[in-house]
């Protein structure tokens, strides 16, 4: 089987089978805790440019909230004799930029004898000039639908679906992941979880009806399950 290579022809066909943009719409340190966390990981590793004390603050204390909740997979950089050797977990849009892959694993060669012999492998079976063997050991695709952010954060950001809702303002991201996390990032009605669907906060009791955005009166569901609620429960 021949290795996927998370070039951007590979990540845009991902997009286009999902119907959705060729990149991730919430890559930024602003919409995502992972693009941040991983930019950040790369600025103290000084393979980038650090972010700005001033920024830092601002960003650790939006994201602060969050964290316990994401730290099981929280994205992670290692080093091996004081060099670079993988980052992990990583946002896909951060190591495409960086490193040339959408992945969210790349791993280094142990070292120059490790990555000689891949190199005599790959030059006797003839591998593509851009096959990422060349460079590491490792490496997992990702595209962006696969992050739980994205579920998650994705709405908040999107005009477009805002605007099916109803007029009110969406929930502050702090209390969606608060009922996500209770309700162990599970849709309620389906047992579906992310990537294969799109997570909301529904209301119980909806704001027609009286229902208050507080983490009693909401609970997980999937995109589907909510909007195909009946129409005596608008959608919250
Ligand atoms: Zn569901």
């Amino acid at each position: 089987m021949k290795n996927i290579v998370p070039d951007f022809d590979w990540y845009s066909s991902q997009s286009a089978k999902a119907k959705l943009p060729k990149r991730c719409p919430i890559a930024s340190a602003e919409l995502c805790p992972r693009y941040y966390a991983s930019i950040w990981l790369l600025g103290n590793a000084s393979i980038t440019t650090k972010i700005s004390d001033e920024d830092k603050a601002r960003l650790d204390k939006k994201w602060a909230s969050l964290k316990p909740t994401i730290a099981e997979e929280e994205p992670g950089i290692a080093h091996a004799d004081g060099k670079f050797s993988s980052v992990s977990n990583f946002c896909p849009e951060v190591s495409k930029n960086i490193f040339g892959l959408f992945a969210s694993g790349l791993y280094r060669y142990a070292d120059e004898i490790d990555s000689g012999l891949a190199a005599e492998r790959l030059a006797k079976e003839s591998a593509d000039s851009n096959d990422p063997q060349w460079h590491w050991a490792g490496v997992t695709p990702c595209h962006y639908t696969e992050c739980r952010e994205y579920s998650i954060f994705s709405e908040l950001s999107s005009g477009k679906k805002s605007k099916m809702k109803s007029a009110r303002t969406a929930l502050n991201p702090k209390l969606r992941w608060q009922v996500f996390a209770r309700d162990s990032f599970t849709c309620c009605y389906c047992g579906k979880r992310p990537p294969d669907v799109i997570l909301e906060a529904d209301h119980k009791i909806s704001v027609a009806q009286g229902g208050k955005d507080e983490l009693e009166n909401l609970i997980t569901a999937c995109l589907e399950c909510n909007r195909g609620k009946g129409s005596s429960n608008a959608p919250s």
